[in-house]
């Protein structure tokens, strides 16, 4: 089946399982695409260029904006911006596929906006922030200093679920799938 022209975009706080779910996702819906973002932050062990993310030095993603070559891009911690290329949706559509993001809250809604209905937004929620906070721990990629970060740009995230089309709880995880499979399904249908 062709879905023309539709995108899902995936945000929350860092650590709340926007990537363990989307990479499920990814093996389900034969028709999705991941967008892969810029981003100045150094790749973690096991992350690729050109796959999980679009590597680069800080200045090379101010030159890029300066060039306009962003659809939106955020300062997303101090000193690490991130960012969606405008040539990636495109080359995303015109491979005929779903487009795919994973973004902060901000991005999201600034893509919700752009895009608006032919994106469903997804909030990821996690439990409880005790919980966020384990999962951040567990996943073994961060220094104290940017848990820190991204726990405290987390709570003012995390009320912002109210302007995304969707939530999820991820509690347990192939619940949390199994509902956002059901969710994106009826999307993709209409
Ligand atoms: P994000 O992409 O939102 O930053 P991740 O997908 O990297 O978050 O998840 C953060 C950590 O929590 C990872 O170690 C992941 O394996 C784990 N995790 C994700 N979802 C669950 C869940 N439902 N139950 C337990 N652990 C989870
Ligand atoms: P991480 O460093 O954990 O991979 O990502 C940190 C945060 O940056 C996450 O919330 C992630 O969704 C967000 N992010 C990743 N790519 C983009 C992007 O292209 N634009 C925006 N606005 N945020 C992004």
């Amino acid at each position: 089946m062709q879905h023309q022209q539709k995108a899902i975009l995936f945000s929350a706080p860092s650590g709340c399982g926007k990537t363990t779910i989307i990479k499920r996702l990814l093996d389900y819906f034969d028709c999705f695409e991941f967008s892969i973002s810029a981003t100045s932050r150094k790749p973690r062990s096991g992350e690729e260029h050109g796959k999980d993310y679009y590597f680069m030095t800080h200045e090379e993603f101010l030159h890029r904006v300066d060039q306009h070559e962003f659809l939106e891009w955020e300062e997303v911690y101090e000193g690490t911006c991130y960012g969606t290329l405008k040539s990636e949706p495109q080359r995303i559509w015109n491979n005929g596929k779903v487009i795919v993001f994973d973004v902060d809250v901000n991005g999201g809604k600034n893509l919700k906006r752009y895009f608006g209905d032919k994106a469903l937004s997804i909030f990821v929620m996690p439990p409880s922030v005790e919980v966020l906070e384990q999962r951040l721990r567990s996943r073994g990629t961060e220094s104290e200093e940017s848990i820190a970060k991204r726990l405290g740009r987390s709570a003012k995230e995390l009320k912002e679920s109210g302007n995304f089309d969707v939530t999820i709880v991820n509690d347990d995880l192939d619940t949390a799938v199994e509902e956002t499979r059901r969710i994106v399904d009826q999307f993709l249908k209409q």
